[in-house]
């Protein structure tokens, strides 16, 4: 195709509306000034028509809502398919997807559709003579690369919280097209056969502000429960590294890094871990790292804002203590 012009974005919807990471990438969307064109959002699913006015209010000029009975569960093949029909439509010169599950998959597939490229997990983004670059971290997040596109569309894929969501806005006015994406179900090569809901409590790990992670040194379950109070008395999750995961002493669920959950908290408060390239790749978007640990040498120490060179066995209940205190 050519002629490229505009942006879009791939929104998801949860529950009926937009989730707040998809206001993110709007967010984003938005503020790339000089990219041209008008801020489009895609909505793929079987009842995603309830989203279109968020996606309005939160930035698109217009949504492309593709509903299908084919597109209620996540399927690679759905979306892709779904997806590259919008693209169609829309011929945007650049896509902004998040680093969702969703995305991690779709994203690199449809590139291949698209005969182009997309580059992922992107910390910024800008656009200069209508040209994206977009930032990554590199070597598990001690470095930034920065990377330009040799075809069309520019595709990206931004982190969780890297990018601020436009102030709601009920006054927008944006357009909604609905766009048959003609899905053949038999072209759809896997089925859900199961959902099963994980039970958790509390906020949850990819939208917590404060994350109190725990590595091997926590040395048991058990360890982990002054971990869990510490995050519930700052309102925070509980976060591992896959070694304490490993070990069976936290569900997988709670696995931040390469293999695991990427995360951007305002506070990451990293208890006896080592700092690993695997699980800092999934926790150098945190504005701020409180490292404990008793090794001084330990790689965290490199990486974090404030250190702890102790036991956390000692230093973690005067901590509670202390922050019980401040009320
Ligand atoms: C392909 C691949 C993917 C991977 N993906 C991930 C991933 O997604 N997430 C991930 O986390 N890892 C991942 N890993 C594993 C990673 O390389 C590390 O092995 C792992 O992160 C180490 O976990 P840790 O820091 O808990 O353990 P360790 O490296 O063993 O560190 C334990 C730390 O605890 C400290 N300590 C011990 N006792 C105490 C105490 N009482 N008080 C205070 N400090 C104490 C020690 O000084 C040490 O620094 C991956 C590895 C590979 C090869």
């Amino acid at each position: 195709m050519a002629n490229e012009t505009g942006i879009l974005v791939l929104g998801e919807v949860a529950e009926g509306k937009l989730t707040t990471f998809s206001t993110e990438l709007l967010g984003a969307a938005r503020r790339l000034e000089g990219a041209g064109g008008a801020v489009s959002c895609a909505l793929l699913g079987s009842a995603v028509e309830s989203a279109a006015q968020d996606a309005i209010a939160f930035g698109a000029d217009k949504v492309y809502v593709v509903e299908d009975p084919a597109l209620a569960d996540y399927s690679t093949d759905g979306w892709v398919q779904a997806m590259q029909k919008v693209v169609g439509e829309a011929n945007p010169a650049i896509i902004i997807i998040g680093q969702s599950n969703i995305g991690r998959d779709v994203a690199p597939r449809l590139a291949f559709r698209l005969n182009t490229t997309a580059c992922m997990d992107c910390l910024e983004l800008s656009v200069s003579d209508g040209k994206l670059s977009a930032t990554r971290g590199s070597w598990g997040g001690n470095a930034r690369s920065v990377h330009s596109f040799n075809t069309m569309p520019q595709i990206a894929t931004v982190r969780v919280k890297s990018q601020e969501p436009l102030e709601r806005d009920e006054s927008r006015k944006g357009e909604v097209v609905k766009v048959d994406a003609g899905l053949d179900p038999s072209s759809i090569r896997t089925k859900l056969l199961e959902r099963k809901e994980v039970s958790a409590e509390g906020v949850r790990l990819e939208d917590a502000e404060v994350i109190v992670g725990g590595g091997r040194g926590i040395g048991s379950e058990e360890g982990f429960k002054v971990l869990e109070d510490l995050a519930g008395q700052l309102a925070g999750a509980v976060g591992a590294t896959r070694a304490a995961c490993d070990m069976g002493w936290r569900p997988v669920a709670d696995q931040i890094g390469l293999t695991g959950k990427v995360v951007s908290p305002t506070l990451y408060i990293a208890v006896a871990l080592s700092g690993a390239s695997q699980h800092m790749a999934g926790c150098s978007g945190a504005k701020n790292i409180i490292a404990v640990n008793k090794d001084s040498e330990a790689n965290i120490f490199k990486l974090s804002r404030f250190g702890i060179v102790e036991d956390y066995k000692k230093v973690m209940p005067a901590l509670l203590e202390a922050i019980k205190k401040l009320g």
